[in-house]
């Protein structure tokens, strides 16, 4: 069958598939590639602005990629995402560019309806992958928009390495085991490292902690907010931060800003229906990706808060195809028995 993109199915042929793969990142489709390559004719929902992201998630938002293997001299995060979608559709992918608003995960087959139909007929699948992707959470400082991957980033990771944040001094927010990691790593680059904590104590893991106050290179500013991010209309220079327990508000000279203030998974589709921890990742069987209801998936960023990178979402992805396979293949073995 030849690849439908960017297609709709007509309402009078509600479809039903083996295996549908609900998000557009690299979760997505990497499982779609595995299954499309194993005969499953998976069906891919790539969304449309679904979680505030194009088709293709959260590397459609950023430059150059530089530590997904395979591309020794960087890529473009929307060039890479446009080559998975091309290899997915390669192998018979059927990609949908609709969003999944509804979904009813209490009986097989699942049911899922698309944005704007939720009232017709759904449609029907015998397996599911969620993978949804996150978002960084934001402040919505003044300047944040301007400076906004101009300086600022969500993810030290993804973005410390690059030339303008090259021994300059650097800033983090949050006081979380993901800024305590934020801050430490990004000592490797900027000259200096300020994490602002809103409180007078940290978050984070003891061990996390200590390490942090420990580092020779990262000052904790104690009870302290960004208010304003400044800089030169193309580049971050300058926050204007205030201690929140004096009320005074001062410059913080610095070229990067780091949020790492948590992240929220894109789980309101199912949330009520798998289980999911408190901050509403979905919990999966310790690995795998198997989640608390048998036949659906979860891989990608929607159920990792620690990792939160490309290749860790497509690893998982992977799995989730092969694990989707494995059941189909068992359960068509045991009809034909
Ligand atoms: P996502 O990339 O989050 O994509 C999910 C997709 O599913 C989205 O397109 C969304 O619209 C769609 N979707 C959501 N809900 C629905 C629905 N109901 N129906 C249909 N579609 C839906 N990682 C690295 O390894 N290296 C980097 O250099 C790097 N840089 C980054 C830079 C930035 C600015 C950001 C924000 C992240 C970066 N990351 C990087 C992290 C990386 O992008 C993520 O870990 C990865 O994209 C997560 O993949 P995912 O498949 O879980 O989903
Ligand atoms: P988190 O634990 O929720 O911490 C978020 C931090 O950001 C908190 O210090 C919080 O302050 C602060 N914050 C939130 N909103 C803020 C705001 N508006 N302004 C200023 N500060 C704000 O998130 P996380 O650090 O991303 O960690 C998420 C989970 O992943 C945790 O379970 C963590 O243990 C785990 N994780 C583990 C590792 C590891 O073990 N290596 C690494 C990363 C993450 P308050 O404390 O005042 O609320």
């Amino acid at each position: 069958m030849a690849p439908l993109t960017n297609g709709k199915v007509p309402k009078s042929t509600k479809m039903h598939s083996k295996v549908v793969i609900i998000g557009s990142g690299p979760a997505g489709h990497t499982a779609a590639v595995y299954l499309a390559r194993a005969n499953i004719n998976p069906v891919l929902f790539e969304g449309f602005m679904a979680n505030g992201f194009a088709a293709g998630g959260q590397l459609t938002t950023t430059t150059d990629v530089e530590n997904y293997p395979g591309f020794p001299s960087g890529i473009l995060g929307p060039e890479l995402m446009d080559k998975f979608r091309e290899q997915s559709i390669r192998f018979g992918t059927q990609i949908i560019t609709e969003t999944v608003s509804k979904i009813d995960l209490s009986a097989r087959p699942f049911r899922y309806w698309r944005e704007g139909e939720e009232h017709d007929e759904a449609e029907t699948a015998d397996a599911i992958i969620i993978a949804t992707g996150a978002s960084a959470k934001r402040l919505g400082l003044k300047g944040e928009v301007t400076y906004w991957q101009s300086g600022i980033s969500a993810c030290a990771v993804c973005d410390g390495a690059v030339p303008i944040f090259r021994n300059q001094p650097l800033a983090v927010i949050g006081g979380g085991d993901s800024a305590a990691e934020e801050a430490t790593y990004l000592t490797k680059y900027g000259s200096h490292v300020y994490v602002l904590v809103r409180r007078s104590e940290l978050r984070a893991s003891k061990i996390m902690a200590k390490r942090l106050m420990n580092h020779p290179k990262i000052t904790i500013l104690w009870n302290t907010v960004a208010t304003e991010c400044q800089g030169d209309g193309d580049l971050l220079n300058n926050l204007r931060i205030k201690n929140v327990v004096t009320g005074e508000e001062r410059d913080l000279p610095v070229r990067g800003l780091f949020y790492a203030i948590g992240h929220e998974p894109a789980t309101s589709l199912v949330r009520s229906q798998l289980q999911t921890d408190l901050d509403g990742y979905i919990i999966t069987v310790p690995g795998t990706t198997q989640t608390s209801v048998k036949g659906v998936f979860a891989a990608g960023d929607v159920q990792d808060k620690r990792y939160r990178q490309a290749i860790t979402s497509a690893g998982s992805g992977c799995m989730a195809a092969l694990e989707a396979e494995r059941l189909i293949a068992e359960e068509e073995g045991s009809e034909e028995a």
